[in-house]
């Protein structure tokens, strides 16, 4: 089986001339990073992922984590395999620096974690619910709070976890019940949560639960719920561990894919209550929550983009070994290997090209994120954070779902052999199935698309990314070749298709919001197409220049500018049909739903 190969090169390409690394390492703050720190750090990730996390990621697949009354024991490997991890300083990588952190930017870490989510999803999830946790509490921890919890967690020695989801409240958080009853100068928890991501393993010494649940006098639905940190050992004012706390995994879920990950059942409460305490105030839980969804929502997906890569590595590699049928119009009489045939080169080029799309599109917000933090200039913060706020259901409900598809190819590349599990394909696909689903289903990115990003502001950040849209097509009007005339006649007409539903919801939406919903998730599709296009198109116009003056890598450039050109032809000519899926579907959906259901 072929490992995983960190696609460090391109990294550096999407880093270097699309996301504006000059522009971040320009950021107050980041006076210490240069392009060479992190071309060491890219490199030994890339070694890390590649040489300790990708081979545990089939072990993990079979062996899955096991519940033993109570405790989970996570497959073998991963627990030294996180200690070198955290040795390694992994975890603390983008945390600030007073707390033990490194305080890299986003745009530093989002190829690393690529790399690790490549590798081993499931691995993955544990230091991607550690950092959520973690934000919540630089978000709205006390002092006390943060000096006792968060150098351990930035360490990585204390795990930490999300717990949202209850039986009755998934996707509708309003629903709840979990209660929080006040005991002097903490909280007794008292309740059941499903679902929970690492809730119970033996990888960390301590686990640091942030639990949504409501104070007995909260008033109903969303403005009632608040967030606590319930820790699984109690800890001392001079942070050492004291009792278990009254909180225990029941059990664990049995499921298709990320099977080293433990998905915990998780009971508060069943003796004398689970002490926890506040974070920030009550009844505000939940808008602490949306504040730090935002980066939760990127990093999944950036996990749709992280499996596409490695599906389409082990089916690239497959397609070079595996000979079948003589190559048409050759004149041999032989079977040549797979890749020779024209539908095995369309399969592999459209996962490349989704795949670098979605690279190009998830760094370029990165980037965006840093700035909407950091940079000196206040409209300019605010810009970038209305663009991160726009993009953010796009690169987490179109990655991931464009990962299932992407990841599907990768087993009709293997034909029969991807469906039999030794070849790896496979897990693939089971992996990426959950990645459209938790953080929020691509239903609830559609309809927050759509509802909070573009009708609330009438679309005016939508118009304005459509505006630099059409300041590019500028540039690309000065660009020679038919590749670069195609990508332009492509972009634009999916820009105009973008445009069409962006009026279309800003005038649907007060008054039919039904219809509008209806058609919020092609609309998502054709934003996430146009986006990618778009910072691919980007890419093969720096390409083309860098050819014109004999700079760098010939191959790896002219790579770049026909796999922007496939994707023009291939995905983005796909766009009118989504928006007339959007604006003129929409109605059809209801009134088949009416008729049919
Ligand atoms: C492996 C795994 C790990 C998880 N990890 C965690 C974790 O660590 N912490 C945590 O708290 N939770 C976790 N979850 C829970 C996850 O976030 C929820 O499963 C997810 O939010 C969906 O909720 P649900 O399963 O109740 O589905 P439902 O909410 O019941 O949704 C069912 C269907 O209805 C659709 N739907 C629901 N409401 C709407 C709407 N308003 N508009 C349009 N469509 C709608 C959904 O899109 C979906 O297709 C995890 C789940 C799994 C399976």
């Amino acid at each position: 089986m072929s490992n995983y190969v960190a696609p460090v090169r391109d990294m550096q390409f999407v880093l270097h001339e699309l996301a504006g690394f000059d522009e971040v390492a320009a950021l107050p703050g980041n006076a210490d990073l240069s392009a060479d720190l992190v071309n060491q750090i890219l490199e030994e990730n890339a070694r890390f992922s590649g040489e300790v996390l990708a081979p545990l990621n089939e072990i993990g697949d079979r062996e899955g984590s096991v519940w033993l009354d109570g405790d989970v024991r996570t497959p073998k490997g991963f627990k030294e395999a996180y200690k070198q991890f955290i040795e390694g300083g992994w975890n603390a990588l983008q945390f600030p620096s007073d707390f033990g952190g490194q305080g890299l930017p986003k745009l530093v870490a989002a190829p690393v974690m690529e790399m690790w989510k490549s590798a081993n999803l499931s691995f993955s999830l544990c230091p991607l619910l550690t950092g959520g946790a973690i934000e919540a509490l630089l978000l709205r921890g006390t002092d006390a709070q943060q000096r006792t919890f968060l150098p351990k967690m930035i360490e990585g020695t204390w795990t930490g976890t999300m717990n949202l989801t209850e039986p009755q409240a998934g996707s509708d958080l309003a629903l709840v019940k979990a209660k929080a009853v006040p005991d002097g100068d903490h909280y007794r928890i008292y309740g059941q949560k499903i679902f929970i991501t690492y809730g119970e393993h033996d990888l960390a010494e301590n686990i640091v639960h942030l639990v949504l649940a409501r104070t007995p006098d909260a008033p109903e639905g969303v403005k009632g719920i608040s967030l606590f940190i319930v820790p699984k050992y109690l800890v001392a004012a001079d942070g050492s561990l004291g009792p278990r706390n009254d909180v225990r995994c029941v059990s664990i879920e049995h499921k298709l894919g990320i099977h080293a990950s433990p998905t915990a059942v998780m009971a508060y409460g069943d003796k004398e209550g689970a002490v926890g305490s506040l974070v920030g105030e009550e009844n505000r839980g939940l808008e602490y929550m949306f504040i730090m969804m935002n980066a939760a929502r990127f990093a999944v997906g950036m996990e749709g983009l992280a499996i596409s890569e490695r599906a389409y590595q082990r089916a690239l590699a497959y397609a070079k070994e595996r000979i079948q049928s003589r190559e048409l119009g050759g004149s041999g009489s032989k079977a040549v290997p797979i890749i020779r045939h024209p539908d095995v080169r369309r399969m592999l080029m459209s996962m490349k090209a989704q795949t670098e799309a979605m690279r190009a599109l998830a760094y370029v917000v990165a980037a965006a994120l840093d700035k909407s933090h950091h940079h000196p200039d206040k409209e300019e913060r605010a810009r970038s954070q209305a663009f991160v706020d726009l993009m953010i259901p796009i690169v987490k409900g179109w990655s991931t779902e464009t990962s299932i598809e992407v990841a599907s190819i990768g087993i009709q590349v293997h034909g029969g052999m991807g469906f039999i599990e030794e070849t790896g394909a496979a897990q693939y696909l089971r992996d990426a199935r959950i990645t459209t689903i938790y953080e929020g289903t691509t239903g609830i990115q559609a309809n927050d698309l759509i509802g909070r990003k573009i009708a609330r502001e009438s679309g005016a950040t939508a118009k304005a990314v459509l505006e630099a849209l059409r300041g590019f097509d500028r540039e690309l009007a000065g660009a020679a070749g038919e590749d670069l005339e195609v990508v332009r006649k492509r972009l634009a007409a999916a820009a105009a298709a973008a445009q069409d539903c962006v009026n279309w919801i800003v005038a649907t939406y007060p008054k039919d919001i039904k219809s509008a919903h209806a058609g919020a998730v092609p609309f998502l599709k054709l934003m996430g197409i146009l986006c990618g296009g778009w910072q691919l198109a980007r890419g093969a116009l720096v390409a083309q220049s860098k050819i014109a003056k004999g700079e760098g890598d010939a191959a790896f450039l002219k790579a770049k500018l026909s796999t922007a050109r496939f994707f023009a032809d291939h995905h983005l000519s796909q766009a009118p049909g989504l928006r007339d899926a959007m604006v003129q579907g929409a109605a059809g959906v209801l009134a088949l739903a009416e008729e049919q259901f």
